[in-house]
């Protein structure tokens, strides 16, 4: 397989995103209750208040992707935009919705895995951030 360039683009149709924030709330529905959570959250998705939190996050960092609809499946992308606590969260989230997403969404899950697979998209003009402690000895 050879490495290919994909163009970075702010596209408003971004039919990938769409379809990645559709994954990640069907797996949030998934996990919230299967883990028998009750619905707190002022949002459709009958979530609890945590994973609701979580969602909304989620829904943001996607809105605000620096790749645009060139982007890359979030496990597997070079920029990590969540925080440390919300990494943590999600990452519990797809583990164990992960196996379950493709036997009750099979189509939404296999896409995603084949999203998955694409190349990574570089960072376009990234600019260079110096070590703070390097040569301030002059
Ligand atoms: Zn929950």
């Amino acid at each position: 397989m050879t490495l290919q360039y994909i163009p970075y683009t702010r596209s408003k149709s971004s039919v990938r995103r769409t379809r990645e924030l559709e994954t990640v709330r069907v797996m949030v529905r998934l996990y919230c209750r299967g883990h028998g959570h009750h619905g707190a959250h002022d949002c459709s998705e009958g979530l609890c208040a945590d994973c609701g939190t979580l969602m909304e996050y989620a829904t943001r960092r996607l809105a605000r992707c620096v790749f645009g609809d060139a982007k890359p499946t979030c496990a597997n992308c070079v920029v990590h935009c969540y925080s440390a606590a919300m990494r943590e969260q999600v990452r519990m989230v797809m583990r164990w919705a992960g196996p379950r997403m493709l036997l009750r969404h099979p189509l939404l899950g296999i896409r995603h895995l084949f999203d998955g697979r694409r190349p990574v998209p570089v960072l376009p003009a990234q600019p260079a951030v110096k070590p703070a402690n390097v040569n301030n000895d002059s």
